[in-house]
């Protein structure tokens, strides 16, 4: 079944994109949860964490860079958190395996 991330790297739906690369996409999350609430995402289709193999290491290591220059370039000097939710008891709801990047307010912890 495509996803709704996958329709969104193919420009079948449309989203606030605020960075691309030939690996990577990021777009703001359309049900934010803080002030900047993005999703980092691989083109490549992989479900969840527990569908990564050894070959995905650097792909996902990509995805945490672009994090880093995604946090540059907005300012996000005062920090950020990075979630990703795998399955069912975390609340994964899409089926791509994403990174949530949220900022802009301070986040408690432990998480809800
Ligand atoms: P999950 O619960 O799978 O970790 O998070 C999925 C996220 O994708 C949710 O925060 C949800 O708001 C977001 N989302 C779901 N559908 C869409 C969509 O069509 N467009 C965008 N931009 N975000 C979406």
């Amino acid at each position: 079944m495509t996803t709704v991330f996958k329709k969104i790297i193919d420009r079948q739906i449309p989203a606030e994109i605020v960075y691309e690369d030939d690996q990577a996409l990021v777009f703001k999350d359309i049900r934010p949860q803080a002030p900047v609430h993005l999703i980092v995402i691989p083109k490549k289709e992989i479900p969840t964490v527990n569908d990564m193999t050894e070959a995905d290491e650097a792909l996902v290591g990509h995805l945490f860079v672009v994090m880093k220059k995604v946090a540059q370039q907005l300012n996000l000097a005062g920090g950020y958190r990075v979630v990703t939710n795998c399955g069912p008891d975390a609340g994964q709801e899409v089926m791509h395996l994403h990174f949530h990047m949220l900022a802009g307010r301070t986040f408690g912890w432990p998480p809800g």
